[in-house]
Order: structure tokens, then sequence, then C-alpha cells
């Protein structure tokens, strides 16, 4: 229920509840006072009737006196010749009656009876000439004349129903004075009757107007109870009027529904002023900032504008403040929870609130979008060795360079579309391509990144050896969501690093059947049982006139559920995994037990290579264990050499020097294989504590190019000045062995002789190889 309706509800009954409880008051002053003004207009009814009716009897009384005085009676009553009197005379008296009922129109009569009350004199005030005398009036004369009195006044009833007022009185026929006892016989009895119409009408408006009862009585009746009233017309005649008791009570019932109805109205139209006012001056306000608030709440308008100056208007102040204040520490804890605090860029998650926005558009719209995977290559080599100052600060340039770099990529044309350049996660970025109609676009973008990094990366702090790879993920071809775009591009980047760092690799389907064949590796590589599915083979180094001078142990796996897997396949996974430290062990313990067969068949002790895995540089014992297996195998430790490859992930130089040095007191020879693919200079390699080079068969091909030729006596004799030996790998063509044999390489492996071979193979390789130099 809104503020209004509750307003209303809660006015509504107030009013109602106070209008009936005055009503009521009301009701019961009202009632007494209706009684008493019914009680007083009733008396005075009654007052005017009886003034109505003296006025009359006074009348008849005046009248009939006026009469009996008058010259023309007295002639009347002296004449003796009764018709004289009857025509002269009558007329004489009927004229001054006449006179006197002029202003009358009611009935008026004047009877002159003699004795036995015989009329002698009749005469009516009325149209009707040959009019008789009542039966009321001669009855009345008669019981005058009986009764014996003098005079009287009565108020009789004519048939019609009229009152009559009939007034008489005995005067003697010669004095014309009331007559004495005694001279009865000589009297006339004198009446006038007076029909009271005036008087009537009256009565008869009141009992209707009272619906009341009235009744005649000679003496007074009891006392009057409420309403009722009693008046004396005559001496002897009381008129009572009791009117219906109803009237009183319909009187109260009009008042009690008058003041109901009152009441009802006025609440109505208290409560209709009521709510409005309150709707103008509280509840519309309030709504009105209510409806602002919900839209400053839901983004669509950015203040509350309210101007008044009551409560309300700084109500609408205070949210206003407040909400200023939320939304600053809500932007702030918005800006914390989608930024990286380090490089300001986006975070994990606000990357993929936005991705996932992107890919809804793209969907609904058939929009491309691409997902760059960036990872640095060799980054925790540099936090590791140069502190994390550096880590960071590198970090912060790059993401800056980056940043700059994708947006002039996306401004270049309007093909382009979008991008958002992101902070995953350590060394680990991504870019949102998004809306671009060039296929060849994010290709363009992830090339432009590597260049960022290219030959290193180079800023303020110096220059170090950090590259990057970058896996890209298409939608909607290698994914429809954010996670799998996330998780396939992560794949290829991982293909990219694989594949030697430093490049760009698209997620396909041939590189999760890749990345899907390494995760069986692994699982395979922790399952199986070494001496069931690894073994060695034996790959021959001659030196410079062509005599064995040494051979490398290679290991191999043929695995029943993989088939044959290459070292290059299953090594770094090893290396990646940990399970490296037992692969080396195995290698160690056969090539080690192999010693003493090899150089049976050889005729005379050469040098074994063992190759050990870069991560053996990490720390750890590994040469306590050879050093074990030596003792155990009566191998002459001089004749034994281990080839490590230079990393540059490999964390502490001394760690490394410290593995490099004690293996050199076991008495062991030392050799870096793979040179010339890492990024340590030749000048640091150097350094290192180590017997012997092994320039990698890339680096021989490169160096038997044309241009590069005449930089590989230089390499070799810079070695030589450091007392070390070389050796050449990969040596494939007659060519390749004759120009590193002319440039002094000491040590050639490669093709050319002999492939990596079982001990039986080799043992026939052997001979051939004897007949062949013999011959
Ligand atoms: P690596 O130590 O440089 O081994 C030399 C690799 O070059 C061998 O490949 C060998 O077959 C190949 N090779 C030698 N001469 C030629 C040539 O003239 N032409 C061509 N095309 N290839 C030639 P392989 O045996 O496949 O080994 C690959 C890598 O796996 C090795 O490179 C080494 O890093 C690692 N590896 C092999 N065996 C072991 C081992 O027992 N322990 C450890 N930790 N790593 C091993
Ligand atoms: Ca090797
Ligand atoms: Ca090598």
């Amino acid at each position: 229920m809104n503020l209004s309706k509750r307003a209303a509800f809660l006015i509504v009954p107030v009013l109602l509840a106070s209008y009936v409880l005055v009503a009521v008051a009301v009701y019961y002053a009202e009632r007494s006072s209706v009684e008493r003004l019914e009680q007083a207009r009733l008396s005075n009814k009654l007052t005017e009737l009886r003034s109505t009716f003296s006025v009359y009897a006074s009348f008849a009384d005046s009248y009939l006196f006026a009469l009996s005085e008058s010259e023309a009676l007295h002639q009347f009553l002296l004449e003796q010749d009764n018709s004289y009197r009857q025509q002269a005379l009558g007329s004489k008296l009927e004229a001054a009656l006449g006179n006197l009922t002029r202003q009358r129109s009611d009935y008026l009569s004047f009877t002159v009876f003699g004795p036995a009350a015989v009329p002698e004199f009749y005469f009516a005030s009325t149209d009707n000439p040959f009019s008789e005398i009542s039966s009321v009036e001669l009855d009345q004369a008669r019981q005058a004349w009986l009764s014996g009195g003098l005079s009287g006044v009565s108020l009789e009833r004519t048939e019609t129903g009229d009152s009559l007022l009939i007034h008489h009185k005995l005067i003697d026929r010669r004095t014309f004075a009331a007559p004495l006892a005694t001279q009865r016989e000589n009297s006339v009895l004198v009446q006038i009757a007076v029909e009271l119409n005036a008087f009537d009408q009256q009565l008869a408006e009141l009992v209707e107007a009272y619906d009341a009862r009235v009744t005649w009585s000679e003496e007074s009746g009891p006392r009057p109870r409420l309403l009722e009233h009693e008046v004396r017309l005559l001496p002897s005649l009381y008129l009572r009027v009791e009117p219906d008791e109803r009237f009183v009570a319909k009187q109260l019932t009009t008042l009690a529904q008058g003041l109901a109805i009152g009441a009802l109205v006025l609440s109505g139209l208290c409560a209709l002023l009521l709510t409005s006012l309150m709707r103008r001056f509280i509840t519309e306000p309030v709504a009105e900032l209510e409806h602002q608030l919900n839209d400053v709440m839901h983004g669509q308008r950015n203040r509350i504008d309210i101007q008044s100056r009551d409560e309300i208007g700084r109500l609408a102040q205070r949210f206003q403040q407040l909400y200023g204040q939320l939304s600053d520490a809500y932007r702030r804890s918005r800006e914390l929870a989608e930024r990286d605090t380090l490089t300001e860029l986006p975070n994990r998650n606000h990357f993929y609130e936005m991705a996932v926005r992107e890919l809804k558009a793209a969907s609904d719209h058939g929009y491309h979008v691409a997902l760059l995977y960036i990872d640095l290559d060799h980054f925790k080599f540099v936090n590791d060795k140069y502190g994390h100052s550096v880590g960071d600060a590198l970090l912060k340039s790059f993401s800056q360079r980056a940043g700059v770099l994708v947006k002039q990529e996306t401004e270049r044309s309007p093909r382009a579309g979008q991008a958002i350049l992101a902070r995953l996660a350590g060394d680990e970025f991504a870019v949102l391509l998004y809306r671009y109609q060039d296929e060849n676009h994010c290709e363009r973008v992830a090339q432009a990144l590597l260049g960022l990094v290219e030959g290193g990366y180079r800023f303020e702090m110096g220059s170090y050896p950090v590259t990057c790879s970058v896996g890209i993920a298409r939608y909607p071809q290698d994914g429809h969501t954010i996670t799998q775009l996330i998780s396939n591009a992560d794949t290829a980047m991982y293909q990219a690093k694989n594949g030697g760092k430093n490049q760009v690799a698209f997620y396909s389907q041939e590189l999760a059947r890749q990345a899907r064949w390494s995760l069986e590796i692994e699982h395979q590589l922790k399952a199986i049982d070494f001496d069931e599915e690894f073994f060695l083979t034996y790959m021959p180094i001659l030196d410079g006139r062509g005599r064995i001078a040494g051979c490398e142990a290679l290991l191999r796996w043929y695995s029943p559920v993989l088939g044959a897997v290459r070292p290059d396949q299953f090594i770094p996974i090893a290396e990646r995994t940990g399970l490296y430290s037992k692969l080396d062990r195995w290698v160690i313990a056969q090539a080690l037990s192999d010693f003493a067969a090899l150089s049976k068949m050889i005729g005379r002790q050469v040098q074994l290579s063992i190759n050990l895995s870069s991560a053996e540089l990490t720390g750890g014992d590994v040469d306590r264990y050879i050093g074990e297996q030596i003792r155990l195998l009566s191998v002459p430790a001089e004749m034994i050499e281990v080839e490590m490859t230079e990393t540059v992930g490999v964390d502490a130089s001394r760690q490394r020097d410290q593995l490099l040095h004690r293996l050199r007191d076991l008495g062991l020879q030392i050799a870096i294989d793979d040179f010339g693919t890492g990024y340590t200079s030749m000048m640091q390699m150097l350094e290192y504590p180590v017997d012997k080079i092994k320039l990698d068969r890339s680096f021989v091909e490169r160096l038997m190019l044309p241009g590069n030729f005449a930089l590989l006596e230089p390499i070799i004799s810079l070695c030589h000045a450091r007392g070390l030996k070389v050796t050449a790998e990969g040596v494939e063509t007659e060519a390749q062995a004759q120009a590193l044999i002319d440039s002094g390489c000491d040590l050639l492996q490669g093709f050319l002789y002999g492939q990596p071979m079982r001990l039986a193979e080799f043992e026939l390789w052997l001979q051939k190889h004897q007949r062949d130099t013999q011959s």
C-alpha cells in the first residue's frame, strides 16, 4: 500500500468516528430542545386557538348586548300587531343586524324566542332567504328555557360538523332588562349563534400537523403529559389536544437521519480535502523523491532534483550527499575490484565480465572475437635474478607499451574493431579483439606484440632476455564461452612456448590434439615402470681423423599405449612435471652399467656422454647419485661426460655453478649442450666451469651459410683459447664434416657417421666402421 493510500486509510476512519461522535452528541443535545420546541409551538398554537375563540366569544357577547339594547329590538318587543311586527320591525331589525355583520363572513344567526322556546324572530347571515333555524339552536334554546338561567354560552356542533358558539339571554319584554324570577312568562330569550370557521380551521390544521386527538370536556382533565395541552375556552368547556406519540419520534428520526447524512458527507468532504492536501504537500513530494532516488539507483539520472526547503527537500539533499559519498566509494572500490594495482590494466575478473558482454554481442550480431593469451618467456628468471622491483617495473613498462600498441593497431583502420588489454596474473596478459572485420587483424596484433620483445626486452632499467609467447583462440570456431576461449588460447600459448618460445600459435584441432597428446604422455610417464618401456641408444662421436672418440647415450621410449614417443616430446614434460629426476637417474644407472660392454665392443675405454635435464641445475643432488653409481659399477669418472643444456630458466647462477663444481670434483667431464640456441652470450658461456662446448645442429647449419661461415673458425678458436673442446652436432654431409674439421672442430657427431643405436646394432656398426677405416 502506498503512502497516500495509507494516509487515506488512517484519515477516513478517524474523521468518520469523530463526526459520528459529534453527531451523537448533537442528537442528544437536540432531542430535548426538539421536545421543548414542539411543546412551545403547540402551546403557542393553542393560545392562538384560544384567542381566536375569545375573539368569537367577545364578538358574540358584545353583539348580543348591542342587539338587546337596540331600538329596533325594543320596538319589536313592544309591538302587538304581529304582522306589522314581522314585516316592518323585522326588516328594521335585519337592517341593524346586517350593519353589524357586514364585516364578518362567518355564519351568524339571531333568534328571538317566545315562551316555550317558540321562535318569534329569526335572522341568519346567509344567502338563502328560506333558511330555517337549525335543530342545534332550537335544542339549545329549549334547554336554556328549562334551566331557567338568565344568560349562558355554549359551544355546539352542527350536523355538518362545524362549531357553533351559542350565546343567549333572557330579557323582559317591557323593561328590556333581565327579568325577575316571578316575571318569566313576560320574558323573551334572545340567542345568537356564530359559526367559528377560523377556529375550526386552526383546530383542523393543528390536528393534522400533530396527528392529534382532540377531546372536549366540561371539567379540567388530569395533568397533561408531555406534549399534551389543555385550554379552557368557556367557564365549563375545556379543549384537550393530544399529539400522536410518534410525532416527536418522527421528528427525532429526521434529526438523526440529517445528522447521520451530515456526518457522512462532512467526513467524506474533509477526507477528500485532507488527502488531497496531504497528497499535494506530503505524499507527492515523497513519491517524487522515491521516483528520483530509483532513477538515480538505476543510473537513469545522476542527481536528485527537489528544490523545496521543507523536510522533504532536506531529505533529498541528504540522499544526494549520501549518494555522492556512496558512489565515490563504489567507484573507488570498483576500480580496486576491476583494476590490477600494478599495471592499472583491467584484472582477470573484469576482463571476463567485459569478454562475456562482447561474446553476447558477437552472438547477437555475428561479430568476430579473438582472444590473445600472452605469456612472457623467462620472466621468472628476470624476477629471480634481478629482483622483484625490476620484475614489477618490467611488467609495468610492458603493459604500457602493449596498451599503446594495441590502441594503435585498433585505430589503424575502421575494420580493426576494438580491443581490451588485461593482466590475468603474474606475467600473463590477454587481449580481447572484437568487432573487427579483417581476418588477419589478430595475427597482426600478435606479431606486433612479439615485436615489443624482439631480441629481449629493453627499457629504462636495462635489457632483459624476456620474450613472449602468444596463443590465439577465436570466436566462434575455437569456442563459444570465455572459459573455452581462455582455455584454448592458453593451450595455443603453451604450444608456442613448447615450439621454442617467442612465437604465435593459433588454437586449432591439431593443436588441441597435441595438447591432449602431451597430457597422455604425462599420465603415462607417471604410471609406467621405466625398466619395461625405456631403453638407451648410443650415437658415435668421432674425432677429426675418423676415430671413435666416444658415444652419447640417448633415451628411447616405446609405450605399448602411445607407441614410440620422441625424447623431445616427453623430456620437456618430465621437466615440467618434476619427473626428470627419476628419469635422469634411470638413464645414469643404465648408461653406466652399459659402460663395460661398450668399452669391450670398441676395444678400449672411450668417453660416454650422458644427458642431464637442465632442471637438475635448479638444485638437488644428482652428483651424489652419479658418484654412488660410479663407485658401485667401478666406472672411471674421467670417461664419463655429462651434457647439460644452458637454459635461461635456471634461477640462480650460484646453484648452477655449485653443481658444476661438484660434478667436476667427482672427476667428470662437463659439456654444454645445444650451444647457439640459448640466450646467454658466448662470453658468459665460456666463463662456466666446463670442458666442452657442443654446437647445436641448427647453429652448425647456420654457420655453414656463406655469410656466417667466417665466424666458425674464430668461435672454435675462442673455445680452444679457453681450454674448451668443441663438438659439432648434426653433421650430415661430408662437406659439413670437412668444413668443421678445417676450422679446427675437435669432435663430430651426426647421421653422416651413425644414428643412435641399441647396443647390439652399435656393435655391428662398430665392426663395419672398423672395417671401413682399416681399408
Ligand atoms: P641432444 O642432447 O642435442 O641430442 C642430440 C639429438 O640430435 C638426438 O636426438 C639425435 O638423434 C639428434 N641428431 C644427432 N645427429 C643428428 C643429425 O645428423 N641429424 C639429425 N636430424 N639429428 C641428429 P634425440 O635422441 O631425439 O634427442 C633429442 C633430445 O632429447 C636430446 O638432444 C636431448 O636434449 C634429449 N635427450 C635424449 N636422451 C636423453 C636422456 O637420456 N636424458 C636427458 N635428460 N635428455 C635426453
Ligand atoms: Ca646431448
Ligand atoms: Ca644437442
